[in-house]
Parts: structure tokens; sequence; C-alpha cells
């Protein structure tokens, strides 16, 4: 028998197929393990969430600067970060089947061996450190110079651009960089929708301070990653923090905080929060100048660090609800109107009445889509099965152009949670929108 959890789960991925918001990569060729293909309402939802972080993070902010790197870099800048020595997940690989995986995810016996293949059962090898960079080469040399990584983090991108920002902007201590993009890590074994995959995004920032500061700053971003969390619609009592204790910390952490989230498969981590120490600057031979100090400082660094994806998800079951309506269940994601990929939907509520086709067109839809963009026109199938759809996509308002709208100009706007429709004037539906979002 399957467990509540597990159906959550399937019904979040069924949902997310069947109304474009995320496909599995490669799908029409076999797939491809541990890749996704974002459709339209997930492009919008994930760009949503990256839109309001830059906004909370950059725009908002005073001491940030923004920097979009180059994913391919030079391999000494992963030599220095310790990555192409040390980034690595313990793999365990069947005599038998020769399958492989992550040794500290499979059951253990009381020597800390991994036990059989959950497989087949066979018998596996002594565990080897796997290197998780996708390795590349460069141009059409075929030497060891030639090596490149596709990068498994964004924040070298950040480190190696420190130089730079302080010479463009001359900032002062304490300040940040900031940066969107993807990231790639070969995962021993990817699963759990888009919680582990091979290709991914992060959001991360990395908050430079005077070595003395660093608690402070420590438990300031504790609280604005928190702040974050909650504004875009993560249900805070599903998320937990846990001091990761030093043998479990990355190489270059000196504390870390990761939030995990009460997934479906478990309580796993969300984002994280690390202290860097002056590791990345030191190693790439970076300094700065504190005038405060009058002197060369390596500033120390906080790394808030939030991965798309997993945020992704964690709205998606914190939005994913059913209830009773007219005797049927019907499903639907309770996104906040500022992350909801389609903020209002329009409809002629009949689509063979050209009169009201067109004023539903012209005098709703043109003028909402024009001021929203993120505005759908919906006139397929009866009213029923538009709300129904519009209910999965999670678009807050539904905006009906009826008879009486061409006598008095009022539409209706259906409420997604409660289904309670009211009559809107045509002039205000911008700003009754506008307050919403
Ligand atoms: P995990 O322990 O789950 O492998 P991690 O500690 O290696 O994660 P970090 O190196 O701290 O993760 O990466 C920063 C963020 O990037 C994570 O908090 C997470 O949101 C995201 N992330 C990391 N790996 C993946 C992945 N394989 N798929 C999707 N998101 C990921």
């Amino acid at each position: 028998m399957k467990t509540e959890e597990n159906n959550l789960m399937e019904k979040i991925v069924s949902l997310c197929k069947r109304r474009g918001f995320i496909f599995p990569g490669s799908e029409i060729y076999g797939g491809l393990a541990g890749t996704y293909d974002w459709g339209h309402f997930g492009v919008a939802l994930k760009n949503n969430i990256k839109q309001n972080w830059w906004k909370k993070f950059v725009d908002n902010r005073r001491d940030m600067y923004g920097v979009d790197a180059a994913i391919l870099m030079r391999q000494e800048v992963w030599q220095a970060s310790g990555h192409v020595a040390g980034f690595a997940d313990p793999m365990s690989e069947c005599i038998n089947c020769g399958h492989r995986f992550r040794t500290d995810q499979i059951s253990l016996d009381i020597h800390g061996h991994a036990k059989t293949c959950p497989d087949c059962d066979g018998k596996l090898k002594s565990p080897q450190q796997f290197n998780m960079m996708f390795q590349t080469k460069v141009g059409a040399s075929d030497d060891s110079s030639a090596i490149s990584y596709l990068r498994p983090e964004t924040a070298q991108g950040m480190f190696v651009n420190f130089k730079n920002t302080v010479d463009a902007f001359h900032p002062k201590l304490p300040f940040g960089m900031a940066q969107i993009g993807k990231a790639f890590r070969n995962e021993i074994t990817p699963r759990d929708f888009i919680f582990r995959v091979r290709e991914f995004e992060q959001m991360e920032i990395e908050y430079f301070v005077r070595s003395e500061d660093w608690e402070k700053y420590f438990e300031y971003w504790k609280g604005e990653m928190l702040d974050w969390m909650e504004e875009i619609g993560i249900d805070m009592g599903k998320v937990h923090e846990l001091e990761i204790p030093k043998e479990d910390r990355a190489h270059y952490s000196s504390r870390t905080v990761d939030f995990e989230f009460e997934y479906p498969f478990g309580q796993k981590e969300l984002f994280g929060l690390a202290y860097r120490t002056d590791f990345d600057l030191k190693n790439h031979k970076l300094d700065y100048i504190d005038e405060e100090k009058s002197g060369k400082i390596i500033p120390h660094v906080i790394e808030p660090t939030f991965g798309v994806d997993r945020a992704v998800l964690a709205i998606l079951l914190s939005s994913y609800a059913e209830d009773e309506k007219d005797g049927e269940i019907r499903s639907y994601l309770k996104f906040k109107p500022s992350m909801a990929p389609v903020i209002c939907a329009v409809s002629p509520l009949l689509k063979n009445k050209p009169e009201l086709v067109e004023y539903a067109n012209e005098k709703v839809f043109a003028p909402l889509k024009a001021e929203f963009g993120r505005v759908m026109w919906d006139d397929n199938g009866n009213i029923g099965k538009r709300y129904r759809r519009q209910d999965e996509i999670g678009t807050p308002f539904c905006i009906v152009v009826d008879f009486d709208t061409l006598t008095d100009n009022t539409v209706t706007v259906r409420d997604r949670d409660t289904g309670e429709q009211e009559r809107i004037k045509v002039e205000s539906l911008k700003k009754y929108i506008q307050d919403k979002i």
C-alpha cells in the first residue's frame, strides 16, 4: 500500500507534467536521469522566485553587487577552491550488477560499511571517493591544460571577481556579491523529482565582513533567509534549522546551518548558511585594503545559499491542497499571488458569442495583459472546467465576462481558495489585482 506521502509526490509530479510546469529531461529518448526541462508555467514560477530574491537581496539594498560569471572557468579556480581534490561523495559499487550508490544513502552495518546492493543484494566493493564535477575540455587541444569543469557552485564565480568588484565600485565592509545561475553536479543517485538533480540553479550571496564580526552577520543572515522563505510562501511550520557538526561540513566551512524542509520523502536540506572564513579569498590570493584599519586584510565570508529547484519544490509542496467543490475533489495550488505563474485568467462566458469574446478580449484581457504580463486567455471547455484548470495552475483570480458585463461594465472575479465570486467594475480591475500582489 502506498503511503500518503508517496502519493503526494506522485500527485505533484503528475500535475507538473500535465499542466506544463516541469517535464523529465530528454523524455522522447527515454529520459536522462537527474535532468528536467521546464515548461511555460514552471519557468514563470522560477522567474518569480528569482526576481523576488534579486529584488530583496540586491535591488533593495545598498551593499550588494550583482555578478553573472561564466560557467566555464580555468581549472586553477577549482584547484584553489579545493573542489578538484575534495568535492567528492563516497560511492559504493556492486560487484554483481555494477550499479553505483552514494555510500551514505544506503544502509550500513555496525562498522559503517555498506551492507549489500539495494538493487540485487549483491556484494559491494569498498567505497571510493567520487568527484562530482563534470569535466570537459575547452578548445581543440587535447592536453590536460584544456581541462575545465562545469561549475558545481556559483560561489567561485564571485570570488574570482572579488578584485574586479572592489576596483570598480570601491565598496566598504561589510558588503556582498550576489549571483543567480546554473550549477552542475554529477550526483551518484539523482532522486526525488527536482530535489536532487545533476543540473540545477543556485542563488548565492557571498557577504564579506571583518573577521571579528562574523557571528553577528551569521545571525543576521539567518533572519534574512527565514524572512524570505516566509515571503515566498514556504510553509514555515515545515522548516527546521540544523546545526551541521564539524565532520559533516563542506571542506571550506567553519560553521554551517542547514534549513531543512519536511519533504514527503523525509526532512532534508532546502537552503544553507555557511561561514566560509577567509578560505576562498586566501586560496585565490586576494585581499582588501580596509581604510578603517589602515591596512590589508582578508575579509571573512558569510554565505547564504539557496537552490532554486528546491525552492520550487518546497513552494509546490506548501501550496498543494485538495478540497471538495460541487461534490468533486478538486486539487489546487494556493500560491501567493506574487509567485503564481498566472496572476489572473480572463474568459468570455461563452466562446461562440462574438460580443462577449470581443469585450473580454479588448476591454479586459488586453489592458490586464499589458499591465501584468502573467495573464492568461482561457475559453476552453465550460466554466467549471476552466476553473478546475486554473485551480491546478494556481491562478488566484478568474475573471469572467458575461451578458451583464455588456450593460453594466462589471465582471465576476472568482477567488481560487474560497471559490467565492464578486462583481467588480472593469475600470477597477487593475487596482483590484495590484492590491493583491
Ligand atoms: P546535499 O547535502 O543535499 O547534497 P549540499 O549540502 O551539497 O546538498 P550545497 O553545496 O550547500 O548543498 O548547495 C547549496 C544549495 O544548492 C543547497 O542548499 C540546495 O538548495 C542546492 N542543491 C545542492 N545540490 C543540489 C542538487 N543536486 N539538486 C538540486 N539542488 C541542489
